[in-house]
Parts: C-alpha cells; structure tokens; sequence
C-alpha cells in the first residue's frame, strides 16, 4: 500500500496569515496533481463549509491525530494563478537554498495592503437640469444657504471634489448621504495611488538604435514570435547601450500585453536610471524599492497586480512582483553581489528568475560589462544565448587605462597616497576645468589598528573582525557598531606602538587638500550618505560641477554618466584583491572595468590610473587592457583546477551558536552525518576544511561551518534535503542556529 500523503493549505494567502497552515489528506486519486501550489478546495472550520486555499507544501509526517486530519475534497481548475506561480517559487527556493516554507513564503509574497489608500471622492449632479434648476430656487427662498451654494455650483461645473463640497459649500457630509440615497447626487471613489516618480513625463523621443543593438533586438523578436523561451547574456562594453536594447526588448512584449520585470542593484536604482524607463513608458511603469514605505509599495503591488503598471523596475525583490502575465525578466549588472540575497532563504536572483520565467513562459535576459564568470560559463555551453556589443554607442572611445606600481614609487622615496603620474595628471584636469573621480575600495580614516612591536590585531570584543581607525580618535567596529578609544599601548606587550594602518576615504580626502590647495571636493562614503537622498544629492552636486573630485567608495562606480570627467584614479587595487575568498579576482576585475568606464563618456577621451602593489596579477592587467575574454580564460583555468563554482558548487552549512563547545559539538555531529550517509550513498561530496570560519565570533555569537564540495549540484541539493528534517527536529541541534547556502558569494 502506499503511503499517504499531507498536503500543508494555506487558506489566506496575505503574509500576516501565512504561519495559519492547515494539514489535510490528500485523496489516492489526487497524488498526482496536489503539488505545492495548486489550489484546492477543502472542508474548513466547525461546520465544513467548503473553502478554497493553495498548496504549500507536501510531506509524510501527519502533524496530529491522522483521524482527525480532514481530506482535501478537489483541485479547483482554472487558470494557474500569480500566487500559484509564486508558492512555486517559494517551493524552488526552500529546495534549492535550504530554509524553511514559511521563511520561503514570506520572501516571495507582497505585503498585504495594510496602509489605508487616499481616496478620491467625486460627486456627480443626477438630476436634470431643468430639475436641478427647479430645486435650485426653491431652496433659495427658503434660505437654504449653504444647499443652494453646493446646488448651484454642482450646476455650473458638473461636478465637485468632496472637500469643495464640505470645505467651501459648508454641506455638511450628512447632508451630502441624503442628497445621494433621494438620488439627487452620484458620489464616485477612487482609490489614488502613491508613486513617488508620478511627475516624470513620458517623452516621445526613442534614439534610433545603431547596428549592433538592432541585430540584438530583432534576434530577440524572431525567437520571442516563435514562442522560444530562452535565457540571453547580453555583454556588452560600458556605454555600449544597453539600457536602449532593455527599452526595445519591453517594447516588443508589451505589444504582446505582456508584463516586464527590471532588476537593477539597490545601489544603482536611481532617479537618473528610474527616468530613462519613464521617459519611455509613462505611468505604466511601478518602481519598488527598499526606501519605498509600506504604503508605497503596497499600492505598487495592487497597480501591478491591477495590470495598471506592466514595467516593473526594483532591487532583488522586485522578482516577486505579482504580474499575471509575465514576458520578460531582465536583469541589469548581472554580476552585482547584491542579487544574492543574505538572508535566509539566500537565493540568487538570477536562478530564481529563470525558474519564475519557467512557470510563466517568459524569457530572462542577463545585462553585464562585465558578466559573472557563472553565467559566462553558461553562454559558453550554450545553455545561454550570448549576444555581445563591443563598441560604445555613439562611437566615444573606451579610455586609455596606465598602472602605476606602487612598490616602484615607494623605492623612489615617494611617500604620498598618490603616484607621481597620478598626480600630475590631476594637476592638468584641474587646470583645465575637468573632472576627476577618486576610488577606494575602503572606508573610514584607515584600516586595522595593530602593533608594530608584537603584531598583535585590537579586535572587536563581540566579533571576530579587527576594529577601524577613525579620525576623531576612536576605534569602531563595522558590524556590531562597538566604539572604543584609541590607545598607543598594546593590550599584549604593553609597547607604546599600536598604530593604524592602512588608507581610508577621509586620509585620501585630507592628502587632497593638502596637495591641491583649493580644490573642491566632494567625499561619498558609508559615514557621508548616511541620511536618506544624501547619496543623490552629492552625485547631483558633482554632476552640476559643484566639486572638482568625487571621492568614494564603490558606491561611486555605479551607471553614471559624467561627460565632464576625463580622468578615474584607482588608489589601491590591491585592496578587493587579496582577500581569502575564491570571487576576490573577479570582484577586482568587475570593479576595475566598472571604476574605468566612468571615465570619458562625453565627447573628450578618458584616462585611467591603476595604482597597485600586484601589477602584474591577471585580474588588474586584464582589465587594465579592458579585456573581458582574456580575464576569463585565466579565471575559468584557476576555478576548474580548484574546483570552484561554476566547475563546481559549494553547499554552506552555517552553525551559529551563544555557547562555543555546542557549536563545536554540532558540526562535528552534522559533519559525522554527512560522513555516514557518504558510505551508504557513496555520494563522493567532499568535505573542505572543516569548522573554520573566516569570522569565527559575530555579535557573541559563535560561528563554525562546513564547506561541501562536488561537481554536481544535485547531489548537494539532496544531501541537503536529506539532513533538514534531521536537523530542524532533533533535540541535540535545538538552541542552535543552522543555515545553508548554496553557491555562496561570500566566505564565511
Ligand atoms: P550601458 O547601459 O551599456 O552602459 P547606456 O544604455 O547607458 O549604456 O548608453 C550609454 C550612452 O549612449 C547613453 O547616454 C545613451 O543615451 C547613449 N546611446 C545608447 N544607444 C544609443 C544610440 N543608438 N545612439 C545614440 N546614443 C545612444
Ligand atoms: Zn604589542
Ligand atoms: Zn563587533
């Protein structure tokens, strides 16, 4: 006989209701079609009444009485819903990343709509004139003040908003009831949405696209009429157009009443990228973003799910947007660390859009100078279609890129931040009006503090990370926010030689003005664009030639455009480089090409400075000759021979625990687990390095975790889905806090 199966129903599918999930039967004649997702009808509450939910999830395990456990009665047909969609991306998500449903179902469903809409209210004269004009004079005689005014007005404009009404004809709302229930009055609402970029104008002004941007579109055209559904890469150098090929592809779905979604990095969603899709589609675009309030981006999922807006642009989570009829998912910067998400479930935004496309026949196109050696990897195999653009639109030249080899300076003497090519190649920009950006891969006044006599690093107390030197002479630690003073006296030799090392934004800042006496410059880092709008009020600033050097951090290499800068500096390069992590040479390089592609994008040619200790590593002088080709082939090599994603997958498994021996306890145990099922499945994963982790104490709390390694993401995915039940149930792993992640973009 076969064993039965539980389906878990939600019956209110709002995020408030979803930890209310009920256990039911699934009928034999069933097994087959309830799957997460689907929705079914089932007897509900005291008296049965017959109700409708979704399916979230399936198991074996009856959570109570099997007896008392009711029997869903059907499968309601129909149409597959955008919540039906989206539980099945919630679905992919706790498989593939490890986490549990309800933590799954929160990621993917939009807040419910709380906040209260603004209303319009309208009032509509029912009456015929002649009518109106009778009743008009008879109030009037009878010294009906303040229903004559309304009356007559009503007359005279057709209609009134309800504040005119009350607020300058002084009818009272009572009053306004009656006149409607004697059928004298309509009185009409509508809901007004919040969209905080409702002023933007549409403009009619499409740029006819140039040769290389129109094979691109029309290959697109000819797949999408034939119903293909496919994943492409476009690559395309900095400036080369892309957003243009973006505009065009939404173009050909809208005509098919299609809906588009546009993932750009949080960090690079700014009213300059937001008004280029405005200017295109008008009010048919809905912007969803991390700054929104709640209010604002409920009602931009009602304008979505009304099929109001059908351009959806948004940070990672706008993949979760509810469009019944989706098209086309594109996603720019594709390579940006930020679409993988930190918390649990850590999906990446790029798998799970290509899953969402699945279910919805649409199609995903991945948009990078520089694309993510996974996806390339992917175009190369053909699992991708890869369309490349290789010239900057307009024809501006890609600029002239210099390394200058710190170590060699140093040996001539020169002790100061900036090399002497850099330097006189800022003196002349300055002479002649143009602009200059300055980027450092670092914030605060310097790096780690240490000791000079014994080496000793002064940690944070709570985290295992070492505390930041900042100029008001105190030390801080970037994640738990811990502030000490600084001391010259080592806590472990008690030698008065504990100094800081290392360059940060605010000494680069002050070496500017000590060497350009005059200059205006404006710094972007964390501590600068703290307040809300102060990161687009600087870029605004810079832009309108309010300072002569932007200075800042990554922040400041993001997508835009500055015709009037003709000269990027890049103080250290070394700094993305050296770190322990397997993506410290592609970051380097996306960072490199990105920082160089700021310069020279109106008519004068840019240059480029590279400053850095490894100016022979692959990483700097690939992308110094602005070769994407080049990079990759040596960094696909150093990935197959370590095997590191993409040749590769990694299944994380994070242990954090208040009480350290129970930390360590528990991955000894996981680790004896997985050893075990090893010899029984001969599975061949591999088990690196065990229990150390780069940050082994956050916020005193305890961190272990173990690295599995196999060529086949399957047999990671099903060791994982083997040990979750384990895991989550059992008594010995209470009181600890386990976590996965599968192909991390960080070590942890
Ligand atoms: P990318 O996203 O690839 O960096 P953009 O789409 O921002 O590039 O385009 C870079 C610049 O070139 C923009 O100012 C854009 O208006 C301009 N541009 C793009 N396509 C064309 C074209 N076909 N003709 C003229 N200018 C173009
Ligand atoms: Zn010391
Ligand atoms: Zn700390």
């Amino acid at each position: 006989m076969e064993q039965t199966l539980y389906a878990d129903v939600v019956i209110d599918i709002s995020h408030e209701a979803l930890d209310k999930i009920f256990q039911y039967r699934v009928p034999l004649s069933l097994r087959e079609t309830v799957t997460p997702g689907v929705r079914v009808c089932v007897p509900f509450g005291k008296g049965n009444r017959e109700t409708e939910g979704y399916v979230v999830a399936i198991g074996r395990e009856p959570d109570y009485d099997p007896d008392k456990i009711k029997e869903i009665l059907r499968v309601v047909e129909g149409s597959l819903s955008v919540e039906s969609q989206l539980i099945q991306v919630a679905d992919f998500l706790k498989k593939q990343y490890g986490s549990s449903m309800i933590a799954a179902l929160r990621t993917v469903m939009p807040v419910k709509n709380q906040v209260k809409h603004r209303e319009e209210i309208t009032i509509f004269l029912s009456l015929e004139k002649e009518e109106a004009e009778a009743l008009l004079t008879q109030w009037e005689r009878k010294h009906y003040v303040a229903r004559a005014r309304f009356l007559k007005r009503l007359l005279e404009e057709g209609a009134m908003s309800k504040e005119e009404a009350v607020k300058e004809c002084k009818l009272p709302v009572k009053e306004l009831r009656k006149l409607e229930s004697d059928g004298r009055i309509r009185i009409e609402k509508r809901i007004i949405y919040r969209d905080p970029f409702a002023h933007l104008q549409k403009k009619e002004t499409a740029v006819c696209l140039n040769e290389e941007q129109q094979t691109i579109v029309d290959d697109f055209q000819k797949r999408y009429e034939a119903g293909e559904q496919n994943t492409y890469l476009l690559y395309g150098v900095t400036g080369s157009g892309k957003t243009e090929v973006y505009l065009a592809l939404i173009e050909q779905v809208l005509k098919k009443e299609k809906q588009a979604i546009v993932l750009i990095p949080e960090i690079s969603l700014t009213y300059q990228t937001v008004r280029r899709f405005y200017e295109r589609f008008g009010n048919r675009i809905a912007v969803i973003h991390s700054r929104m309030s709640m209010g604002e981006k409920s009602d931009a999922c009602e304008r979505i799910r009304q099929g109001d807006a059908d351009v959806v642009i948004g940070a990672r989570s706008a993949l979760f947007a509810p469009t019944k009829d989706l098209g086309l998912i594109i996603i720019d910067e594709e390579h940006d660390g930020a679409y993988k998400s930190d918390t649990s479930p850590k999906y990446h935004a790029r798998e799970t859009a290509i899953f969402r496309a699945g279910l919805a026949g649409a199609s995903v196109v991945l948009g990078s100078a520089t694309p993510s050696v996974e996806s390339f990897y992917k175009a190369q195999k053909g699992e991708y279609i890869l369309w490349t653009m290789k010239k900057r639109a307009g024809n501006a030249l890609l600029p002239s890129v210099q390394i200058e080899d710190l170590r060699e300076e140093f040996r001539r003497g020169n002790r100061s931040i900036f090399s002497e090519s850099l330097r006189q190649k800022m003196q002349e920009r300055l002479e002649k009006k143009e602009q200059i950006m300055l980027f450092l891969n670092r914030r605060g006044f310097a790096g780690f503090v240490s000791c000079r006599n014994c080496g000793t690093v002064i940690k944070c107390p709570h985290c295992d990370v070492s505390l930041t030197y900042h100029r008001n002479g105190s030390l801080r630690c970037h994640y738990c926010g811990y502030e000490t003073a600084f001391t010259r006296q080592c806590p472990v030799c008690k030698s008065p030689h504990v100094a800081a090392f290392g360059l940060g934004t605010e000494k680069v800042e002050a070496a500017l003005y000590q060497e350009f006496p005059g200059v205006r410059v404006i710094r972007m880092d964390m501590d600068t664009t703290r307040r809300k709008n102060a990161h687009q009020q600087m870029l605004q600033a810079f832009s309108a030639g309010e300072a002569d050097i932007l200075l800042g951090t990554q922040m400041i290499v993001k997508g835009h455009d500055y015709p009037n800068v003709t000269l990027v500096g890049i103080l250290a390069a070394d700094l993305s480089l050296h770190g322990q992590d397997f993506r410290s040479g592609e970051r380097t390089f996306q960072l490199l090409c990105q920082a160089a592609g700021r310069a020279g994008r109106g008519d004068k040619k840019g240059e480029v400075v590279i400053q850095t200790y490894s100016p022979d590593h692959y990483a700097i002088t690939t992308a110094a000759e602005h070769s994407y080709d080049a990079f990759y082939e040596q960094e696909y090599a150093y990935r197959n021979l370590m095997g590191y994603p993409p040749c590769a997958h990694l299944l994380v498994i994070l242990i954090q625990c208040a009480e350290e021996s129970q930390a360590v306890l528990t991955v000894m145990r996981i680790q004896k687990m997985i050893e075990q099922s090893q010899e029984s499945g001969d599975d061949g994963v591999q088990i690196l390095n065990p229990g150390q982790a780069a940050i082994s104490k956050l916020k005193d709390v305890y961190r272990k975790v173990l690295y599995l390694k196999h060529a086949d993401a399957e047999k990671l995915l099903n060791l994982k889905s083997r040990l979750e039940p384990v895991l989550e149930k059992h008594p010995l792993f209470a009181g600890v806090q386990i976590q996965f992640d599968f192909d991390p973009m960080n070590l942890y």
